[in-house]
């Protein structure tokens, strides 16, 4: 190997945490800012970090460098609305070229669709070949409802442009009770018929949304009670080293990912860590623990970067702590916006 697949950034030793877990996935928040305003996510003012402290494009380039560096063969670029970063293509195009010299295996965003038809074809060009998109209705007052903004046709057209071009798209719903619930057999046949895979999520307690946490979950065990008394859920053994427990509906030949952070947990194989826009990399969704990259690479680059990523190893906690008995239980302060989904 030489070090000029890094780009500057030596390979170091793999990262690996106190419990022998190999960290191969880094998602990575580009922003924490967003065009939508979905009642799980965030609050309709939230307060977004102030300009100075967010990473510069470049920057985020140089995490994710030394990253790749140390193993990680995966990124998902995520936020906020990674999309709605300005000149966010350009990070895209930097890192694309790790996925043509083989440094890394994939390189894919989860973005909320609402601009994604104006941004498919440079996607494509940059090597990204799947991307997950979140719809948790396609009813436009609904939609308007929980992400407080009247943009699902938006979603739909991103959609549709994504799938024409030819990438593979993946749903990501949220099972919200009293919201969605009656529409997700409609959400999967429609996922299916497009040939879209549909993962469902629950809410997790992350962050102060002015709603209480208790209003908004729906344990997915039962979402499944109810899918099965419908279809025949077959047990499909695929699996990405995330959280996700798939199945296969008999009926619509398509394929099912359930998240279960409250009911089940998920975190003995868990791969992954993320990066905030501001550098601060946390080592678990459901935990507080942080090291800051942006200080360590704004006063010692590269070298005090590596220096930061074995703290970070030697801190990744073993699990979260979230309850399903308790949906408010285990709350972390921070959004799911500040992490990246
Ligand atoms: N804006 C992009 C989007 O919506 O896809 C990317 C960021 S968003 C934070 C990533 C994922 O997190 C979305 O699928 C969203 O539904 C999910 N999400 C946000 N807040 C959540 C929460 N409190 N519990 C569970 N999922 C959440
Ligand atoms: Fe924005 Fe995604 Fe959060 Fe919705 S879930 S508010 S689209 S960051």
């Amino acid at each position: 190997m030489t070090t000029d697949k890094y780009a500057g950034s030596p390979p170091g030793p793999p990262l690996i945490d106190g419990f022998g877990r190999r960290v191969t996935y880094l998602r990575l928040s580009v922003t924490d800012r967003c065009d939508l305003r979905c009642a799980y996510c965030m609050s309709e003012r939230p307060e977004f970090a102030p300009k100075a402290g967010v990473l510069s494009l470049e920057e985020l380039e140089s995490v994710a460098r030394a990253f790749i560096a140390r193993g990680v063969r995966k990124i998902r670029l995520t936020g906020g609305e990674p999309l709605a970063r300005r000149n966010v293509m350009s990070l895209v195009e930097g890192l694309s070229q790790y996925l043509a010299n083989g440094a890394l295996d994939e390189l894919t965003l989860t973005t909320n669709g609402t601009q994604l038809d104006r941004f498919v074809e440079a996607l494509r060009h940059a090597g990204v070949r799947r991307i997950n998109v979140s719809l948790d209705t396609l009813d436009r007052a609904k939609f308007a409802a929980i992400a407080r903004r009247d943009a699902v046709d938006r979603v739909l057209a991103g959609i549709d442009a994504a799938l024409k071009a030819g990438l593979a798209v993946k749903i990501n719903t949220v099972a919200l009770k009293d919201r969605n619930l009656d529409e997700i057999p409609t959400l999967i046949e429609w996922a299916h018929e497009r040939g879209m895979e549909l993962t469902l999520i629950e809410v997790m307690p992350l962050g102060e949304v002015g709603e209480d946490r208790s209003d908004q979950f729906a344990p997915l065990r039962d979402v499944e009670s109810a899918l099965k008394r419908r279809w025949t859920l077959e047990a499909d053994d695929h699996r990405t080293g995330g959280p996700a427990r798939y199945v296969r509906v008999k009926e619509t030949g398509g394929r099912l990912g359930f998240i279960t952070p409250l009911t089940a947990n998920f975190c003995d194989g868990c791969n992954r860590v993320r990066v905030t826009c501001t550098g601060e990399l946390f080592m678990c969704l459901g935990r507080q623990g942080r090291v800051d990259l942006k200080a360590a690479l704004r006063t010692g680059g590269a070298p005090a970067l590596n220096e930061a990523l074995d703290l970070a190893m030697a801190r990744k906690p073993l699990g979260h702590e979230f309850d399903a008995a308790r949906p408010g239980a285990g709350a972390v302060s921070r959004f799911m916006s500040a992490t990246g989904g």
